[in-house]
């Protein structure tokens, strides 16, 4: 999963990064609102970390710009700014959810899982797959009652391919859910942790799709 955080207070954004970088997901980090607002024209992410007070274009502004023209990546306010008129205005204006400074990281992660659940639809947090039971938040598969442990980047991989059965996904795809802007992509990586995933999962579970990429059958 990849997540925009939008960030100035550097203390905080780089705490912040590191400890979503280290629950899986991949981050970039931005500390400018005109900056965060020239990324998201060009790419869409998965997520919106918004911090509220930024230099060149504050948070409600950059939001309510992104509703204007129909973007509907899942947004989380995370501000000091805690008055209930506050809220009630980040969330009217197209926000998902809404964190009050100073908070907790797990408190973050677990609110971001909930964004991406209500996003796909599902209502729990795990996601069943033929004898399959994947946890996404642990890193976990239990495949016949047996739990396997998974990688990070191919947890993130099976994640993404688990939650569009029957749909591909192309291996650029999948490097940007791994990689954020300032990493170096490897560039075998997908088809190393697609390889390790099917040794765990079964050959059939992950299906190459000739010069598209990377497919779960539908069930
Ligand atoms: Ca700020």
């Amino acid at each position: 999963m990849r997540v925009l955080l939008v960030e100035d207070d550097e203390l905080l954004g780089s705490a912040i990064q590191t400890g979503l970088e280290q629950f899986g997901y991949t981050v970039d980090w931005l500390t400018h609102g005109g900056q965060a607002a020239a990324a998201l024209e060009r790419e869409q992410p998965d997520l919106l970390v918004l911090d509220l007070g930024l230099p060149g274009k504050d948070g409600l502004t950059l939001l309510r710009e992104l509703r204007a023209r129909d973007c509907h990546i899942p947004v989380l306010i995370l501000t000091a700014r805690d008055t209930i008129d506050d809220r009630i205005l980040g969330l009217d204006m197209g926000a998902d959810d809404y964190l009050v400074k100073p908070f907790d990281l797990g408190e973050l992660n677990a609110r971001l899982r909930a964004i991406f659940r209500r996003q796909s639809g599902r209502t729990t947090p795990l996601i069943y797959y033929r004898d399959m039971v994947f946890n996404p938040a642990a890193h976990t598969i239990d495949i016949n009652g047996t739990e396997v442990q998974l990688h990070a980047k191919a947890n993130a991989i099976l994640e993404a391919l688990l939650q569009r059965p029957g749909i591909p996904l192309s291996r650029e795809r999948l490097e940007q859910i791994l990689y954020g802007w300032g990493e170096g992509v490897e560039s075998n990586t997908v088809e190393v942790h697609i390889h390790h995933l099917r040794k765990k999962l079964g050959k059939e579970t992950i299906l190459t799709i000739r010069g598209v990429g990377y497919m779960v059958p539908k069930p």
